[in-house]
């Protein structure tokens, strides 16, 4: 079956039913359809791809999203969720004749269980907000992408986002206890439990990560952490980017595991000085390292002498440390701008999300800056060091012609690299449209197949967020056309 594309072949009038179901839904107040409102919802944070979308719907409840996704079901109209549209995948990147279903008035925090280190949130909720909402009882939410201060948890959940926390206390999908759905026929469905591990198959977990394909997160409930006794960061730079890659292998091969252990290169240090200029980071460092030790102020004291003494060992020229929470806001404050700031190094970037084992840092990052040399174009690296998470950022010009196709070949040669070094093309920002085209590069035939049948058993019509995670000839020509793409629906291919 082909989708009706109603929105680009039939006439204006004839959408009118359409639109008029929807406003039933969410109110006329509800549906955002004029041309110059809907540019802001063109592109997610990869900006250089943009679509308009046909019509954007603002949904208050899980209800009222059952019913519009019923109203898509039953007119084959696809429909993309978005979040905040941080995403640095094209992940909510729309389709010409789609509906984007945007979650930012489901802004709700729903109920506050700290006996139970839970808390019950709409996907619109601000993931920063969680950490605020439960602080004053000394919790917060562990999983922090830079982004934290805007993107959305139906955002976190979709791409099961990482953050500077990720390394010791796991990624979004370890702190998710269950969720309120919305699949493709509109159906609501809750999946998890109160308690962990849940009986039968972990559908939370195959919802975690699947990138707005398998349906809409509607009420998500999140487990909170206790804030630890004590946190310590250690700021260490380094002469060589290779030295501050041993150091990371050597501190966790002493059996830390830090709370975060962060790296930026001097061209990242370089940038976030100019725009933050905080001085905290010195501008001649090849390298510098961020550590952050958390747990009982025993265990940190002793963890910190042993990191001070794995970066002297490995040539470290200063190392300051920070306990007190503003100094240490500080310390990170330069890292969480660290893509903003690379803003200021040239009018365009192209962020890439590759994954590699800690070890091979030294030897990959040497490999990136011979493909920059190569393409001509300046790479900066800022990376979760201690998950060998890499960000390298490609500096360009995008009003220049021919200068983005340069950048996304160099991107790709870059995951190449980490494929190879026996990594992945996605750390936490995921596939979407950016990268759907290299996951042949990674899995087999079989495999992409396998995860085919799972998409379709949730999304048998294609209609939840088509066109994204998995090649298609439409988007990838060839590169999908070697794929056996029988387990595809039509309206893939459209
Ligand atoms: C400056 C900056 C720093 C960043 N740092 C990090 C980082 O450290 N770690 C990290 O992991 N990411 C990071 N990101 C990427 C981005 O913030 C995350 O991927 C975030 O989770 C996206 O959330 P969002 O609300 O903006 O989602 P959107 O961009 O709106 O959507 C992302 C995907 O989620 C789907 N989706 C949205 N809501 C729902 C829902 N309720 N149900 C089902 N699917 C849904 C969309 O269809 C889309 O596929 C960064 C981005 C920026 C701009």
């Amino acid at each position: 079956m082909l989708l009706k594309n109603i929105f680009k072949s039939q006439p204006q009038d004839e959408w009118k039913p359409v639109i008029e179901q929807f406003e039933r839904v969410v109110g006329k107040d509800g549906v955002v359809r004029r041309k110059e409102e809907l540019l802001t919802y063109e592109s997610d944070g990869l900006a250089c791809y943009r679509q308009r979308p046909a019509l954007v719907v603002l949904p208050r409840t899980t209800e009222q999203v059952a019913e519009l996704v019923k109203i898509c079901h039953q007119n084959d109209l696809p429909w993309i969720a978005r979040g905040a549209g941080t995403g640095l995948s094209g992940g909510a990147l729309p389709i010409e004749e789609g509906v984007l279903i945007v979650t930012a008035r489901m802004n709700r925090i729903l109920d506050t269980d700290v006996e139970n280190r839970q808390i019950v949130v709409q996907p619109g909720v601000i993931n920063n907000w969680v950490t605020q909402a439960v602080s004053g009882a000394g919790f917060y939410y562990a999983p922090d992408p830079s982004s934290q201060i805007i993107c959305s948890i139906g955002g976190n959940i979709a791409e099961n986002s990482g953050g500077v926390h990720c390394l010791k206390y796991g990624v979004t999908t370890n702190h998710v206890m269950s969720l309120r759905l919305v699949t493709p026929d509109g159906s609501i469905v809750d999946v998890g439990g109160e308690v962990p591990e849940m009986p039968g198959y972990d559908l939370t977990g195959l919802f975690v990560g699947s990138e707005g394909t398998l349906g809409i997160a509607t009420e998500v409930t999140l487990s909170i952490l206790k804030v630890p006794e004590n946190i310590c960061v250690v700021l260490a730079d380094f002469t060589s980017i290779e030295a501050a890659g041993a150091a990371v292998t050597d501190i966790i091969g002493a059996g830390i595991i830090p709370a975060g252990m962060e790296m930026m290169d001097n061209l990242s240090i370089n940038a976030v000085e100019d725009v933050a200029g905080m001085g905290y980071y010195p501008r001649d460092a090849s390298a510098i390292l961020l550590v952050e030790l958390d747990g009982l102020e025993v265990e940190v004291a002793t963890n910190k002498q042993r990191v001070i003494e794995i970066c002297n060992k490995h040539g470290s020229r200063n190392i300051t440390t920070a306990n007190d929470p503003q100094t240490r806001a500080k310390f990170w404050k330069g890292r969480k701008a660290a893509f903003a700031a690379a803003g200021h190094l040239s009018p365009d970037y192209f962020i890439q999300d590759g994954v590699i084992p800690r070890t091979q840092l030294a030897k990959v990052l040497t490999e990136i800056e011979a493909l920059s040399e190569k393409f001509g174009y300046r790479v900066a690296n800022v990376f979760h060091a201690g998950d060998g998470n890499l960000h390298p950022l490609i500096l360009y010009d995008n009003s220049v012609e021919g200068q983005l196709e340069e950048v996304e070949a160099l991107g790709r040669e870059i995951l190449k690299l980490c494929v190879e070094a026996g990594g992945s093309i996605s750390g936490e920002h995921g596939i979407g449209a950016d990268k759907n085209c290299f996951m042949p590069d990674m899995y087999s035939e079989a495999d992409l197949e396998t995860m085919q049948y799972v998409r379709q058993a949730f999304n048998p019509k294609g209609l939840a967020n088509p066109g994204k995670m998995f090649p298609t000839p439409r988007t990838c020509g060839e590169a999908a056309n070697a794929q056996n793409l029988a387990q595809s629906t039509e309206a893939d291919l459209y």
